[in-house]
């Protein structure tokens, strides 16, 4: 059965079924592009890619409207960013039905990811009234000294393919309270559930009078991204995506001494100990390899076993592998769907026949899936590979579902490979043992942003700071205090006495 285009059958479709240039805030007078849904095949609408005239006249728009935003209290921009966070609450289904269909992650995975749409704006309200900074003691008399924060002005968010809305609201909602006015260059694979996004957005600009440029997309590939990360007129270019991608974003950024933040490729692991309760690690360690088809960058790669329980481990995860029903990411009895598309299968064949060169043994997986359920190519099934931890294919991120099992001996030798990889986003430990627990926590345990006891790798909350060490960029999003990226810090100090006393004692008698 044909899964109904989306775009015919909410009520966010008209505007949008067919796009160029438009009044909405998007560009696009390039090319046009078809976008193909890796659910069924089917073809959801054609979207015009921006040029970098288009991205001229976007941040010409962005400016003017920057100058309107910055001049407005932050808590009144966050009244803004409340009404978009009630605008996306009234979307949340048709919008995640958007996405599942655009990007092939289950309905209930989309539906979450809209979920954390909506609490970021609640976060962002309240830290709309907390961006708080400091004030010192002076070591002159009679003087103040303090810091504060202003906006930085325009904030370039360049988003992967994964999470095709939450990723840019985290920016955007925190950037958008901090005064900066944002312009979005989502995946060229998923541009209709970003222009869903503007469009939900744009309600609320209407009926506030604020000025079409404050929320802005341009559509296009990596061209358009580079372009993007470039051009001196952005304040912060926010990218998220491969680390192939980061470091042309990091040295164009750096190459203007502009400001950059990074969240790029994971390699994530989970230790199991003999002190692990099978219970919770079982369902961590498959939700984290095959939610979201192995396409987070959280998504669970590496499995460090303990030797003495490596049979036991194993076969209980063959068979709930066993278990998994894949299928059209719209039905929710299945727990996993396609790939992005066709390149991102031919990826995941080709990771597994390295593994097999490199002494990995196929335990179950490795198809790709083929019949009327399955026609657009891009259904694998999941794949556990047993191989030595220095194997070369275990140090990369392959987009896909295939989890390598490895094993150790003692808790210090499962760190070391735990932290041996380039990548340093999310790990886990799974034990019962306060003393393996806290030494995995300690300073001598995971090198990783995101360290975890009995939870899996994947799924973060929004109210910490999201991000990962060494390849993968060390920038921190979302929550904690990663408002401070998207804020410029300026340290004020004010002389109310009668002389000028220099700092230091230093004398300068004229
Ligand atoms: P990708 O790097 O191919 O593309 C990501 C975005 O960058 C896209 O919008 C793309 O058009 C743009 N881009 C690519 N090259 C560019 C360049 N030279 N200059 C400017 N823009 C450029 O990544 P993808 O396939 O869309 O996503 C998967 C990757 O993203 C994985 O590596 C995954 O781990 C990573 N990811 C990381 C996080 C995180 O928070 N750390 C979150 C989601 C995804």
């Amino acid at each position: 059965m044909k899964t109904v285009n989306p775009l015919h059958r909410f009520s966010l479709r008209s505007p949008y079924a067919s796009v160029s240039t438009g009044r909405k805030g998007w560009r696009g007078e390039g090319d046009s592009r078809a976008i193909v849904s890796p659910v069924d095949g089917g073809k959801l609408g054609e979207v015009k890619v921006a040029t970098s005239i288009d991205l001229n006249k976007v941040i010409q728009s962005a400016r003017i409207a920057s100058k309107i935003w910055m001049d407005k209290p932050a808590p009144e921009r966050g009244d803004i960013v409340r009404q978009i966070g009630n605008a996306f609450r009234n979307h949340k289904e048709d919008l995640g039905y958007l996405i599942s269909y655009e990007m092939g992650k289950s309905l209930q995975e989309s539906w979450g990811e809209v979920q954390e749409v909506i609490d970021i704006c609640d976060f962002a309200v309240g830290l709309s009234r907390q961006l708080y900074g400091l004030t010192m003691h002076s070591e002159r008399a009679d003087h103040r000294m303090y810091e504060q924060w202003h906006p930085l002005g325009l904030v370039g968010i360049i988003s992967a393919f994964n999470f095709p809305v939450a990723v840019w609201a985290w920016n955007a909602m925190i950037s958008l309270v901090c005064g900066n006015v944002c312009i979005w260059k989502p995946s060229e694979k998923t541009p209709f559930s970003a222009l869903a996004c503007q469009h939900i957005i744009q309600e609320v600009l209407e009926d506030n009078d604020l000025p079409e440029g404050l929320i802005n997309l341009i559509i296009g590939d990596r061209r358009i991204g580079a372009a993007l990360a470039s051009n001196p007129a952005i304040d912060l270019i926010s990218a998220t995506g491969s680390t192939v991608m980061g470091k042309q974003v990091a040295q164009s950024v750096a190459a203007r001494l502009g400001k950059s933040l990074l969240e790029l490729g994971g390699n994530n692991a989970i230790i199991i100990t003999p002190d692990a309760d099978l219970q919770l690690a079982i369902p961590a360690i498959v939700f984290g390899a095959v939610g979201t088809s192995g396409q987070r960058c959280t998504s669970t790669r590496r499995l460090i076993i303990h030797k003495d329980i490596y049979p036991t481990v194993v076969e209980k995860l063959i068979t709930a592998y066993h278990q998994i029903k894949i299928g059209s990411p719209l039905d929710i009895n299945n727990h996993m769907g396609p790939l992005i598309d066709v390149h991102a299968v031919e990826k995941y064949k080709s990771a597994i026949h390295q593994a097999q060169l490199q002494k990995g043994k196929v335990l179950t997986g490795n198809e790709v899936l083929s019949g009327h359920e399955y026609h657009s190519g891009c259904y694998v099934r999941p794949t556990l590979i047993q191989i030595p931890s220095h194997a070369p294919i275990v140090q990369e991120e392959t987009f896909a579902p295939i989890l390598y099992l490895l094993t150790y001996h003692s808790l210090e030798e499962a760190i070391e490979i735990q932290n041996e990889v380039k990548q340093g986003l999310s790990s886990a430990i799974f034990t019962l043992n306060m003393r393996e627990a806290e030494t995995f926590l300690s300073h001598r345990g995971s090198d990783c942003g995101i360290a975890n006891v009995n939870i899996g790798t994947s799924g973060a909350e929004i109210g910490g700071a999201f991000g990962g060490e060494k390849e993968t960029g060390g920038g921190r999003e979302s929550g904690s205090d990663s408002w401070k990226a998207y804020m410029r810090r300026q340290t004020c100090t004010s002389n109310w006495s009668k002389k000028l006393p220099l700092a230091q004692g230093i004398k300068f008698n004229l």
